[in-house]
């Protein structure tokens, strides 16, 4: 399969990651400086096509300029930034101690590029979960192909324009196309990979990457609950829960899917949500110049069709314009919408006794990527961080968990494998190679044939540092 480059000459994938292979095999990245300078490029490329992403995104999914702004543009520079500040400490050797038997040595870890990085990223954030994992890729030394996700289209292209007229292709380059293309670039052997997605897409890539051992990041989707206890005050978590949910009509992976309510404050919830909706978005939300579009006609009509039963508030679409009411259902664990992600602004309530219970639905099911809580008991909080399992926990907080470089993002289980941002992003696309520097000086004749006598001196040994 062939790809354009940027010098507008065919080559195939196979050749532009051998390409990039040897671009940093022979020390294309291998500096601090070079590094610095290529994560800067990066950024003033994004800088100086701002207005162009915001309207990319506004085209593809109708996302309100200042979601695109803060999410896309915003998001990349602190990313870029940080990695930028902080990239020489990251970057030096580790040295570690050594045992008796390695004395006189030294001995450290050096962290190297694995080589050519595939990037394969999903439609719902663009710029940011194509480029984010890249800057970590970039700053570990690595080369990298990013394949876009190829629906919405006008995101894709900004992409492709962005990265292949500012980047040398064997540093970086964008290869567009359908699944037929990602299989190609699989098939071609880069030396790592990471791909944001579906659980079945990514079931699909770390199939095909097995097949030549190439090591995977996978992050994934999946259900993320939000679990509202009884004592908590419904007027100051409101508005977290309702951003947490509508943030790009409900296509976020760790958007809240569905909420798991106290029965006894299920009223309240009802109530106060209908009232702040309708304080942020109006009461006919189709005319909010703050609320975004479903991507496309199939998401459309999946989460379209999972409007049915009780409807608490919403449920209004317009295939037209590829718009869904937020729709608030009364729900059970067998309605439609509690079947699989729903990654649109549908929002089933459950309900439930105790805490134990709510952790008990949350165990029954796959590991989430994303977990709510909202009550301030201590006992409850803890009993929730001790008792689940997810890729992230956010305690009276919907997604600012990935508003900062410190901590890792990532799944867990069906949420995915592995994780980025800040410095987790350039260990994950790090290999540590350990290096033993051992001096000529002294040496034992413990290790060597002929092994007569050795097992005595060993037992003597073994008793001395036992003392
Ligand atoms: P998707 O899995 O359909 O597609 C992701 C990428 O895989 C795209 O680039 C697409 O071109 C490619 N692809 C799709 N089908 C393929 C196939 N059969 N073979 C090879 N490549 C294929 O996901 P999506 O619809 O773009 O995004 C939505 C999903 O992604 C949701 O599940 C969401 O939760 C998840 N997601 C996860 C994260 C995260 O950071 N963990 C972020 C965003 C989205």
């Amino acid at each position: 399969m062939e790809t354009m480059t940027s010098a507008s000459s065919h080559i195939s994938n196979k050749e532009l990651i051998e390409k990039q292979r040897k671009f940093v095999q022979r020390g294309g990245l291998r500096t601090v400086e070079e590094r610095k300078r290529v994560l800067k490029m990066l950024r003033d490329a994004i800088q100086s096509r701002e207005e162009a992403i915001i309207k990319a995104v506004e085209m593809d999914m109708g996302r309100p300029s200042l979601e695109a702004y803060a999410s896309e543009i915003l998001y990349m520079y602190n990313e870029i930034d940080h990695a930028i500040r902080n990239l020489s400490k990251w970057a030096g050797r580790k040295r570690v101690s050594l045992p008796w038997l390695l004395i006189p040595g030294k001995a450290h870890l050096i962290p190297q590029p694995y080589g050519s990085v595939l990037v394969i990223s999903p439609w719902n954030y663009p710029v940011q979960l194509s480029l984010s994992p890249i800057v970590g890729a970039l700053a570990a030394g690595n080369a990298v192909i990013l394949k876009p996700s190829e629906i919405g289209g006008h995101a894709e292209a900004i992409l492709a324009e962005l990265v292949n007229n500012t980047f040398a292709p064997e540093l970086f380059h964008v290869v567009t196309g359908e699944k037929e293309v990602t299989m190609d670039l699989i098939h071609s052997r880069p030396d790592y990979i990471c791909f944001t997605g579906s659980p079945a897409v990514g079931k699909i890539i770390m199939q095909e990457a097995a097949k030549n051992l190439i090591p995977v990041t996978l992050e994934l989707g999946g259900k993320s609950p939000c679990i509202v206890h009884d004592d908590v005050n419904m007027d100051a978590i409101m508005n977290r829960i309702l951003w947490g949910k509508c943030f790009n009509a409900g296509q976020t992976c760790i958007g809240i899917d569905y909420v798991l309510v106290q029965k006894k404050v299920k009223n309240t919830f009802v109530q106060k949500f209908i009232e702040f909706k309708n304080k942020a978005y109006g009461e006919d939300t189709i005319q909010s110049l703050d609320f975004g579009r479903i991507i496309n006609e199939k998401n459309f009509d999946r989460i379209a069709g999972m409007i049915s039963g009780d409807i608490l508030s919403g449920g209004k679409t317009d295939r037209s314009q590829k718009f869904i009411d937020i729709t608030l259902i009364d729900a059970d664990e067998n309605h439609p919408a509690m079947q699989e992600e729903i990654f649109g602004p549908l929002l089933p309530i459950i309900t439930y006794d105790k805490i134990e219970d709510a952790i008990e639905f949350i165990l029954a099911r796959e590991k989430p990527l994303a977990l709510y809580l909202y009550s301030n008991d201590k006992t409850v909080q803890k009993k929730v961080e001790e008792n689940t399992y997810s890729g992230s926990l956010a305690i009276n907080n919907t997604l600012l968990q990935v508003a900062t470089t410190n901590l890792p993002f990532g799944g867990v289980g069906n949420s995915g494998m592995g994780s980025y941002h800040g410095k987790f992003g350039f260990e994950t696309f790090s290999h540590m190679k350990p290096v033993l520097n051992k001096s000529l000086k002294l040496d034992t004749d413990l290790l060597y044939a002929p092994y007569k006598n050795t097992m005595r001196k060993l037992e003597k040994w073994v008793l001395w540092l036992s003392r």
